[in-house]
């Protein structure tokens, strides 16, 4: 291999690849970055980040830049929504002796990214090629190629490894043929973003979960273009009806009326709507291609762990391949990072995910009745609030991580 191709490219410039490049970056590797659209995506997705991903992030600021522009949320609550009762509130306060970030940012994931591409900029060994798509890969024992639609036609790049972060319909995932096994749900997700005050108006503190048999509802602040910010509320929707009929101005307005009846019409600055999925590729390594955030793993979004999990998986994937880059690896190291990431989107974001989501739409009376009892139980115990705090703050999975060797890769 000649000194050119001495590269790791990445396919996909979201959050998670531009941070595989920074962290390749840092440590003096060349990178060579690719993504279709001409610019960072900016929709309203990801903004949750949880105090293990907040623990990956310290170096050179960026998780106190986060906490900057976006807004530091200690508490959530869980809140039962036909009776508008609180049920319970947990405090990130108990895991101050677990991690160094004992709270959650909600900084959305396009300041994120953002705030990584500030700092490629200053990297000459890292080339960001936006407006380049990936169309084809190839690989040898000693090579990784693709072929790359530019605006000056197609043309092919070497590399020494391939980092697939391309999204959730991953073309690296699909031409290397790796299976990507699980389900839809048959209810897409509508968001709506709102710059009414539900902390002034309801008592609603920035992360809110709301059970109901008929409509669960979670609720978010975020720090948008700064105060007073905004408000994202998120709910099932029907799969009966039609875009039109979920997205229409009456239909939002009626939802939202229904949500917290308000004297005026609400002021609707976002509406999207999400099919979401819950699916783990078979594995993250094929040779020399590398599967890293959502083409490696996808689930729904009650939680926020879907680009933690990405983030978790780009520092992990990067201290390893920095050694074997350089030679003083093996490259069978890579083969761990697979094994642990993938079986803790597995035993852990896929489970929790759906046990979350579960927990909200319960319809029998007996289970809702249990599922609110165990929060308030735990909530109202110290040790066994710490103990569901470092399941969702994804601290006891980043623990998990740590307990695997080489030799179970
Ligand atoms: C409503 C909603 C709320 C969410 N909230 C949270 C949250 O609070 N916390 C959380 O952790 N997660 C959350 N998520 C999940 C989170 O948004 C994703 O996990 C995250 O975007 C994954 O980042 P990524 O970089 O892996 O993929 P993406 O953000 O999908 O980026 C993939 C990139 O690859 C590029 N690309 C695709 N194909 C090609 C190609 N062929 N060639 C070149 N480039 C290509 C795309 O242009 C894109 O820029 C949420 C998701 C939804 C839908």
């Amino acid at each position: 291999m000649n000194f050119e191709e001495q590269r790791v490219l990445i396919a996909g410039g979201g959050t998670v690849g531009l941070l595989c490049a920074l962290l390749l970056g840092r440590q003096g590797l060349s990178v060579r970055l690719f993504d279709v659209n001409e610019s960072p995506q900016a929709d309203p997705r990801a903004a949750t980040t949880h105090p293990a991903t907040l623990d990956l992030l310290d170096d050179d600021d960026l998780a106190s830049e986060m906490a900057r522009v976006g807004l530091v949320a200690p508490i959530f609550q869980f809140w039962d929504r036909p009776s508008g009762e609180k049920i319970a509130e947990f405090d990130h306060a108990v895991l101050k002796d677990d991690t160094r970030h004992p709270f959650v940012v909600q900084c959305e994931q396009f300041k994120t990214s953002k705030l990584i591409l500030d700092r490629l900029r200053k990297m000459p060994n890292v080339e960001i090629l936006f407006g380049h798509e990936v169309i084809d890969v190839a690989q040898t024992e000693h090579l990784i190629s693709v072929d790359v639609r530019g605006p000056s036609g197609v043309k092919t790049h070497a590399g020494t490894y391939l980092i697939g972060a391309d999204g959730g319909r991953s073309i690296v995932r699909k031409q290397s043929e790796i299976a990507f096994d699980g389900f839809t749900w048959a209810e897409r997700f509508i968001v709506l973003t709102t710059p009414f005050d539900f902390e002034v108006s309801r008592g609603l503190c920035y992360r809110n979960y709301f059970a109901d048999p008929d409509e669960w509802c979670n609720c978010f602040k975020v720090s948008a273009d700064g105060p007073p910010g905004l408000w994202r509320t998120v709910y099932p929707a029907d799969p009966n009806l039609s875009d039109v009929d979920l997205m229409s101005d009456a239909a939002v307005q009626a939802r939202m009326q229904k949500f917290f009846p308000a004297p005026r019409s609400y002021e609707i600055v976002h509406r999207n709507l999400y099919v979401t999925h819950q699916r783990v590729a078979a594995t993250f390594r094929k040779g020399r291609v590398l599967l890293a955030g959502d083409s490696a793993h996808v689930n729904n979004p009650i939680g926020g762990m879907g680009l933690n999990g990405g983030i978790q998986d780009a520092s992990n994937l990067v201290q390893k391949l920095v050694p074997v880059m350089f030679g003083s690896a093996p490259d069978n190291l890579l083969d761990l990072y697979s094994l642990q990431r993938r079986t803790v989107a597995t035993e852990y974001v896929q489970e929790q995910s759906i046990a979350n989501k579960k927990r909200l739409e319960a319809r029998d009376p007996e289970t809702r009745r249990r599922n609110l009892d165990e929060l308030r139980e735990m909530a109202a115990d110290r040790v066994r609030a710490r103990q569901f705090l470092l399941r969702t703050s994804m601290i006891a999975s980043q623990r998990r991580v740590a307990e695997m060797t080489l030799a179970e890769a």
